[in-house]
């Protein structure tokens, strides 16, 4: 399934995040709101419990809040000429940690050379690091992540592999809704926002993905078209 949005389809999608996060806020806000109610009400033996799911709502509402942020604020810095492997190298070590943690690995599959692109390479961190902590999130222990880059017709290609639980074509058509979300702690503002800083690079975002065999985002930039690209930023 290729996902990309025209011009019109960004601006009605700023519209309907607006709407959005104050609907998304609104939930966990309700849920602190009645479980301090219960604890005014209920046995100090009750607390614990009440205690964990006030937190995490917190905890919810502010990530959401942090990544509605990100996708506001992204695009205001400039892009530089930048190599992608450099960022990916640059970005290892965190994804390292994170997998380690959940007993996953991390392989770098990098090809053997790529042209500079015209990049910024926070925005190009963001996106790896969501796509990368997204893999993760997909896989048991043991699970493998793989960063492949290569480079094929013009295209400068960053695949993001992982052998978690896939998604079926329900989830795959909703993917880049904002707000869509399949996890307890999640935003579903990620791949959103992932799709936002790929195509400010003139880019791609494509995703190939079946239930229980894994998934595979590809994230296309094209190089040649540099000069298109830059003043259309
Ligand atoms: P969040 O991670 O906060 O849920 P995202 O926008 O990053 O929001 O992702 C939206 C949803 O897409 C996830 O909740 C999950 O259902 C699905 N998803 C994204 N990446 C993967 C993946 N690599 N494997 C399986 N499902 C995924
Ligand atoms: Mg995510």
């Amino acid at each position: 399934i290729r996902s990309e949005l025209n011009h019109v389809e960004r601006l009605t999608l700023v519209g309907r995040m607006a709407a959005g996060i104050t609907h998304e806020i609104r939930n966990p806000m309700a849920v602190v709101r009645g479980f301090l109610q219960l604890m005014r009400e209920k046995s100090p033996s009750d607390m614990e419990s009440y205690y964990r799911i006030v937190m995490e709502e917190l905890d919810r509402a502010n990530s959401i809040i942090n990544d509605f942020l990100s996708l506001a604020q992204s695009g205001l810095s400039g892009k530089e000429d930048s190599n992608l492997h450099d960022v990916i190298e640059e970005l290892a070590p965190l994804l390292w940690a994170d997998a380690n943690l959940r007993g996953q690995s991390v392989e770098l599959r990098l090809c053997d050379s790529l042209p500079m692109l015209w990049l910024n390479t926070k925005e190009i961190k963001q996106l790896v690091l969501n796509l990368g902590r997204n893999a993760m999130e997909a896989m048991e222990s043991k699970g493998v992540l793989t960063l492949e880059t290569r480079c094929v017709c013009e295209m400068v290609e960053l695949l993001v592999k992982d052998t978690g639980s896939g998604m079926s074509d329900i989830e795959l058509e909703k993917l880049f809704v904002p707000f869509f979300t399949t996890k307890e702690q999640g935003t579903g503002l990620g791949l959103p926002l992932c799709l936002s800083i790929a195509e400010r690079h003139g880019g791609s975002i494509s995703v190939d993905s079946r239930p229980g065999a894994g998934t595979v985002f590809t994230v296309s930039f094209p190089y040649e078209s540099r000069e298109k690209v830059s003043t259309v930023c």
